[in-house]
């Protein structure tokens, strides 16, 4: 199973171009959709969840036209928004059930052990009598992956998931999805860079409506290994610093600023080589040393 993404636009009443000509090919596997707010990744999530229709362009499925046979997309389909509204006076296991009915399973037996076999998974057996109401983002979030799993989803879509958890549920949340990955197309939409390290086989990152890149995360890496450099200045001389070379990050640590610069050759003295990872590939990306933007022609 693929989904082929061709030449999609997308352009808001008010103005506002979503997307720019969007070109992808994702394949079965967790596919990592990463850019800042506003880049128009939910515009693109919510295309392909059929829930908005594209200006121009074409998405397939595998056989499936994605935007004329939306009823035949939705039944394969899996769809998890940014915030989604639950019941909060409903257990969990009396709200997955209810949903198990609207899909379609409604013999009781099949339908109980649908639901336990879904909260076991999650990892939210243990807390069914409970109330929505009372879960955390975590829980809420696991919640939202057995409501979405429970059509068994060739098409699954996981929008900014990890916005607003702790850690400890960050992690539990991703190892959840890494186990969906393996038949069926997962993207997960996020701005963590993180998330797409950890995780992704494939990814592309997307600024302004456009594709700045579409990569395998590790080839990504290794295509800027020698080319990052590190130095640790004061505050005060990062206006020079930034004057002077191509700065794609900077970050505190300990009080002091860490920066990266982008270059061919050691950029001055004082500089150090660092071994680049997936936000260098990210943020030499955006300032547009590396990508779609800088591709030979
Ligand atoms: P992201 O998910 O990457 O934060 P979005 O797809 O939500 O990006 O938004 C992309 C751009 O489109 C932003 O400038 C946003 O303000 C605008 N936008 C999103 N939804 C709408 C809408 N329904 N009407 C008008 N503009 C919108």
């Amino acid at each position: 199973m693929e989904l082929h993404i061709r030449g999609v636009s997308k352009t808001y009443a008010n103005g506002v171009q979503a997307l720019r000509d969007v070109t992808l090919t994702i394949p079965a596997g967790m596919y990592g959709l990463l850019g800042p707010n506003g880049a128009g990744k939910s515009t693109l999530m919510r295309t392909l969840a059929t829930l908005q229709e594209p200006d121009t362009g074409t998405i397939h499925l595998g056989d499936v036209d994605v935007v004329a046979q939306k009823d035949a997309v939705r039944q394969t389909l899996g769809y998890l928004p940014q915030e989604f509204g639950v019941y909060p006076k409903v257990s969990a296991e009396e709200l997955l059930g209810h949903f198990a009915i609207l899909e379609g399973i409604t013999a009781r037996a099949a339908r109980r052990s649908v639901v336990e076999a879904l909260l076991r998974r999650v990892n939210l057996w243990d807390v069914r009598k409970q109330k929505l109401g009372g879960f955390s983002g975590g829980m809420r979030q696991r919640f939202g992956v057995a409501v979405a799993l429970l059509g068994n989803p060739t098409l699954m879509i996981v929008d900014e998931p990890t916005a607003g958890l702790d850690p400890a549920e960050r992690v539990r949340f991703l190892n959840l999805l890494s186990e969906l990955g393996e038949s069926s197309v997962v993207i997960l939409s996020t701005h963590i860079v993180e998330d797409v390290s950890e995780l992704c086989t494939r990814m592309a990152i997307i600024e302004r409506g456009e594709i700045l890149l579409e990569a395998e995360p590790l080839r990504a890496i290794d295509g800027l290994k020698g080319r990052i450099w590190r130095r640790v200045i004061e505050r005060s001389a990062l206006a020079g610093v930034e004057r002077e070379h191509a700065v794609i990050s900077t970050k505190l640590l300990a009080g002091r600023t860490v920066v990266h610069v982008y270059g061919d050759t050691l950029p001055a003295a004082g500089f150090e080589p660092v071994e680049p990872d997936l936000e260098d590939v990210y943020f030499s990306t955006m300032a547009g040393h590396h990508g779609r933007r800088h591709a030979q022609p």
